[in-house]
């Protein structure tokens, strides 16, 4: 298997950056992100957001296609996956505003970009509906005087630093993706950092909306019916988005198994080690596989959700054998072992669970017929 870093050996410079701002991010996410400032990880970062916006962009990281960026994701996921979701730059509110955007909103939510590396955020979960996005009750009504959003969100990643995301609201019988700018709101939405066992540099968010008021050009899609709306509208931005988080996982499932493989192990646990591998490279072949697929422009909704089952399902496994495999002394001794331990079940949750994959994976990513397209 061809390394990506020989392809890109400027991230072998990056070790010790991610090292240390994922212990950092445990408990205190301000030092922790004072470890990025390196061109080539914000460059990195940045990769997604077209040139005319990103002012981030290096030669070497100008021209990174799907899979290399897949590949990029996952070896610096063997570093630590906690600190890359810390890194600002690209996100699914990315992906959103370039799939459903108009060139107006896309400038419009990229400004933020030109004077530093901005944080994004998506919010969909809510509170007690996290996988039914049919169930949200965040709501965007419209009377004379304007637009309003008001509802509250839950798990949003890398929401408390934003300077600009999208929400997820229900707007009549159907729903709408809408522009916000924390920057420019006062009293209308509060941010609240939430405690988390995994992942810490997700930055887990509850965000609550109280009569913010919305400018209309900062409806995604307002002027187009109802196919960019709707659930159609999360199909369109998950599904390129989804095999990131496998990418993740299997980065994560490398460093467990480099780590593991650097003690002393039983025979048992080294038969083992090797069976966990040949699986991971089974594994890592499906992601370049589904790559190659995108990259052709194919849509591929089920092998998506295969993807990212086999990819958590791998990473929990490895973990869950990792106190049992290694001596007393080590698992209590190797602070960076535990936390790789809980970031490793984090993973499951973020872009859906595999229950609800296994139940929707069989239907098509855009579903047509999408609820009435009833803006004024
Ligand atoms: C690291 C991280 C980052 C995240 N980032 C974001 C973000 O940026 N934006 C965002 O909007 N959200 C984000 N989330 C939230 C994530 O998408 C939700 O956690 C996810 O949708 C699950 O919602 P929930 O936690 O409310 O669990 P629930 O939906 O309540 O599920 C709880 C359990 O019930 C099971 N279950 C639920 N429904 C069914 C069903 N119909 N049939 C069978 N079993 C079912 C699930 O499998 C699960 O085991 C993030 C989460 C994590 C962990």
């Amino acid at each position: 298997m061809t390394d990506i870093a020989n392809r890109y050996p400027q991230l072998y410079e990056l070790t010790e950056r991610l090292l240390a701002a994922g212990r950092l991010a445990e408990h205190d996410q301000q030092q922790a992100v004072a470890c990025f400032d390196h061109p080539a990880l914000m460059s990195i970062a940045c990769i997604g957001i077209p040139s005319r916006f990103n002012p981030w962009e290096t030669p070497a990281f100008s021209a990174v296609d799907y899979t290399q960026h897949l590949q990029i994701i996952e070896y610096l996921s063997r570093i630590d996956a906690s600190a890359m979701m810390l890194l600002p730059g690209a996100s699914l509110g990315t992906r959103a505003i370039l799939t459903l955007g108009t060139e107006q909103q896309q400038a419009r939510f990229f400004a933020c970009f030109a004077h530093r590396p901005a944080w994004t955020f998506f919010a969909v979960t809510e509170p007690e509906v996290g996988s039914d996005a049919t169930a949200i009750s965040s709501e965007l009504t419209h009377n004379a005087q304007g637009w309003w959003l008001n509802g509250t969100k839950m798990l949003i990643g890398g929401a408390m630093r934003a300077s600009v995301g999208i929400v997820f609201a229900r707007y009549r019988h159907s729903q709408r993706l809408v522009m916000v700018f924390p920057d420019e709101i006062k009293d209308a939405m509060q941010r609240e950092l939430l405690d988390t066992f995994g992942l810490a540099g997700a930055s887990l968010t509850r965000l609550s909306f109280k009569n913010l008021l919305i400018k209309e050009e900062d409806i995604l899609g307002h002027d187009s019916r109802g196919l960019r709306h709707g659930l159609n509208s999360l199909s369109m931005v998950f599904e390129r988005h989804r095999p990131m988080v496998a990418a993740m996982a299997l980065g994560t499932t490398f460093g467990l198994l480099t780590a593991l493989e650097a003690r002393h192990l039983s025979g048992a646990a080294r038969s083992w080690v090797a069976r966990q591998w040949r699986k991971y490279h089974a594994v890592f072949q499906q992601m370049l596989h589904l790559a190659e697929g995108y990259t052709a422009g194919q849509h591929q909704y089920a092998l998506t959700s295969q993807l990212k089952l086999n990819a958590t399902r791998l990473v929990e496994e490895t973990a869950r054998h990792l106190p049992h495999w290694l001596n007393r002394d080590d698992w209590l001794e190797e602070a960076l072992l535990r936390k790789r331990y809980r970031d490793c079940f984090a993973f499951e949750y973020m872009e859906g669970v595999s229950n609800i994959h296994l139940l929707n994976s069989p239907r098509p990513s855009v579903i047509r017929g999408d609820a009435c397209d009833d803006l004024p």
